[in-house]
């Protein structure tokens, strides 16, 4: 028998960054739960943590590649799939150029360092400007507005959770998601914090949630209206002389414009758009300006909506009108162990539209384009038109909008390669699928999540089951090598040495503690290790925690990190003023030109006349997007793609409580079961995204027999927010009858 041992790692499924104690037989995981030494989650897990047994042992995840022949998947090896990319992706190349080829970016990829490093080398190497992601189905507003306020669309403030007396959360609900943006394991135990030491916290949502019911105040609001009401709320705080500006205030420019752009904003004048009455908006604005430190946190609902950037830009705005920017228990910046120390100089700012699509002519956000558009830049005709593409732990049939159109862009494609463990509604359009790594089998470490994360923490977790392919580098250091024209055979330490030489160049340029030394002998200071592992600890080694390569014996090591498998907790955040700033003038641009010339089209939309039923949608504890349906203990039970109405519209429409209801918008029409609920406000009505399992040629057992309805046949990949380019997702217009 095995001999029984215990591991502990972080788990990768969500941002909350949990510790888990693994129990494993050999190369057999016995159980997981909690791990309660972990020094940031102190045990917490949700139910989808202790699936990572059920993932790795998961008969439909792909062990081989599988590549199409006769429009079935077969398996192949690992050089035979890699010779079919090259057979394949190249002629396309030739003909058509550099700019036929795209790749899209799903959500996973920021769970995983290697991918987080990787990615850019098979970008790079594609040579290619058709980038695209899961972020503008989902947060790219959030980074516009940092980047427009703050200069880099990285620095984004989080809830300073542990210490803060008021929350304002719109569009979250972190008692399903554990939340976003704001990495806190055991966010519903912190929100249970801040009643206990006396605070508040007030949930702004359609729907009585989860997070709604246990906040201490629950507003309902009508989709959409998050921007309008929240510039009500800086309305007030002018208009009743309660803004003070505290700490921050010598670094902010532009309060006066922000006075002026919500002066129309008043109580009274944003009520029909966010049916939240004057004096409840009166009364919140004086608490967040009363409390003894106040923030304002927003999320997805209040993300994928048509103000977007604005909700996420005023959300800042409101928090910095009321002193809380930079201050305990306000919004506040982490410090990721792997960041280099800050110096104050002005930036180089913040652009979007350095080009355009070519149909829509929507411009470039954050190095990459809307997804929205891809569907139409697959198949509409022209020069430039995307004919191969990559795609990268992504599900984009079911994440994003439109989905017929774009399902039917997917089969029309020259060549698409995907990364992917599933053969899945997007995948099975693939030509070649090359399967990662499950989870057990990789070593992890939050790269991207630490710089969100309300504590600042440093965890690294090795692998702990042998993996049965090549890792995420190895399979993305050959696709670069291929897409760069050195071949299917070519060595994938080429591409190992070039992203490790980038870092270790990095840190001894300047004048920093790494100044002057060697890359060749800080890299002979590397301990073994994978190649994302070695590009990891110079990272590690060279942040301000580091051990700056033996100068400074006591930080931070890859090995010091192995030693302490619960992680290491580097403390609170900390003021980080002036130096976060990266914009032109050096200081926070309350009131940059495009986010205040964009208010304007939310005055306008003040006067618009009420409509029918908006579509919203909505998070499950045991979901997980659309790629965790295939594990049966999350998805048994009461059927959960529903449609929620309430009782009232219920009765108007005819409807039944599990009854069938179609719905129907601008672009697509489906059939849902109906739930009725008075969790729901009137005139709304909500489905979950990621579901639809039910395509053909998709490989995946279990969430076939729950296949659900897929929301984004409803989304209209037409309608985004201007300035992010991100879709709508939330008060989508529709039509319900009884199906
Ligand atoms: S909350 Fe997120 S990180 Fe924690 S166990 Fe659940 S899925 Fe994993």
């Amino acid at each position: 028998m095995a001999e029984r041992t215990t591991q502990f790692r972080t788990c990768p499924l969500c941002e909350a960054t949990c510790g888990l104690e693994v129990t494993m037989e050999g190369d057999s995981v016995v159980r997981i739960r909690g791990d309660r030494e972990d020094v940031f989650s102190h045990g917490f897990i949700c139910p989808k943590g202790s699936t990572l047994r059920q993932l790795q042992d998961d008969p439909d995840r792909l062990r081989a590649p599988l590549v199409k022949r006769d429009g079935q998947h077969v398996e192949v090896s690992w050089d035979e799939a890699f010779a079919e990319v090259e057979q394949l992706l190249m002629p396309v190349l030739e003909e058509w150029g550099r700019e036929s080829a795209a790749i899209y970016l799903g959500n996973p990829n920021v769970h995983n360092h290697a991918l987080t490093i990787y990615g850019r080398a098979l970008i790079t190497a594609m040579g290619s400007r058709n980038v695209y992601s899961a972020s503008t189905v989902d947060q790219m507003p959030r980074h516009v507005s940092s980047g427009f306020l703050y200069g880099g669309p990285l620095s984004i403030p989080v809830p300073d959770l542990d210490r803060t007396d008021y929350l304002l959360m719109l569009g979250a609900n972190p008692l399903e998601s554990n939340g976003s943006l704001c990495t806190a394991p055991d966010f519903p135990g912190r929100l249970r914090s801040i009643q206990d030491r006396g605070g508040k916290f007030v949930v702004v949502d359609p729907r009585r949630t989860r997070s709604a019911k246990a906040a201490d105040e629950h507003l309902v609001i009508r989709p959409g209206g998050d921007a309008a009401w929240l510039a009500a709320l800086a309305n007030v705080l002018f208009a009743e002389g309660l803004v003070e500006l505290g700490a921050a205030e010598p670094n902010l420019d532009g309060v006066d414009d922000v006075r002026n752009l919500v002066g129309p904003f008043t109580a009274e004048a944003v009520e029909a758009a966010t049916w939240i009455a004057p004096e409840v908006t009166r009364r919140i604005a004086r608490e967040l300006a009363d409390a003894p430190s106040a923030a304002v946190y927003g999320r997805i609902g209040s993300n994928t909506v048509e103000f977007g950037t604005l909700t996420s830009w005023l959300a800042d705005v409101v928090t910095i009108l009321t002193g809380n920017l930079d201050r305990p228990g306000g919004l506040m910046w982490p410090t990721p162990a792997h960041q280099k120390p800050l110096k104050r100089e002005p930036g180089k700012g913040f652009r979007i539209g350095r080009r355009s699509t070519r149909v829509s002519g929507h411009p470039e956000v954050n190095g990459e384009f809307p997804v929205a558009a891809l569907a139409e830049e697959i198949d509409q005709p022209g020069e430039g038109r995307i004919r191969a593409l990559f795609t990268i732990a992504g599900n984009p049939e079911r994440s994003c909008p439109d989905s017929r159109r774009l399902s039917a862009a997917l089969e029309s494609l020259d060549v698409m390669i995907s990364i992917d463990p599933y053969l899945n509604e997007t995948t099975r359009h693939a030509d070649v699928i090359l399967p990662p790594p499950p989870a057990l089998s990789r070593s992890h470490y939050d790269l991207a999540f630490y710089g969100l994360s309300v504590r600042n923490i440093a965890n690294y977790s090795s692998a702990l089951i042998t993996a049965e392919g090549p890792l995420e580098e190895d399979i993305i250091a050959r696709l670069a090598l291929i897409a760069g024209g050195a071949g299917a055979d070519a060595d994938p330490q080429i591409i190992h040495g070039m992203v490790l030489d980038t870092v270790l160049q990095a840190a001894v340029r300047g004048d920093g503690p790494l100044s002057g030394r060697h890359p060749a002998e800080l890299e002979s200071q590397l301990v073994d290790g994978s190649p994302a592992d070695r590009v990891l600890e110079a990272m590690l080694r060279s942040g301000w925690a580091g051990d700056q390569f033996g100068a400074e014996p006591e930080g931070l090591t890859l090995d010091k990190l192995r030693a302490n498998p619960h992680g290491i907790d580097l403390g609170a955040l900390t003021p980080r003023l002036p130096q976060i700033l990266s914009t032109e003038s050096g200081r926070v641009e309350l009131a940059a030109e495009p986010v205040a010339e964009d208010v304007a089209r939310l005055q306008d939309s003040l006067d618009r006349p009420p409509g029918g039923p908006v579509l919203v949608g909505r998070r499950h504890l045991r979901s997980n997007n659309s790629w965790m349906h295939n594990v049966e203990v999350l998805v048994k039970g009461k059927e959960r793609c529903t449609l929620q109405v309430h009782p009232d519209d219920a009765a108007d429409w005819g409807l039944g409580d599990g009854g069938s209801a179609q719905i129907s918008s601008a672009v697509g029409s489906l059939v849902a079961p109906v739930e009725i609920t008075d969790e729901i406000a009137r005139s709304v009505v909500s489905l979950p995204h990621g579901w639809g399992h039910d395509a053909d040629g998709a490989r995946m057992s279990v969430a076939s027999r729950r296949p659900g309805v897929n929301s984004n046949v409803l989304t209209d990949a037409s309608a985004i927010d201007p300035l992010s380019g991100n879709a709508i997702l939330n008060g989508i217009p529709v039509s319900v009858s009884p199906a």
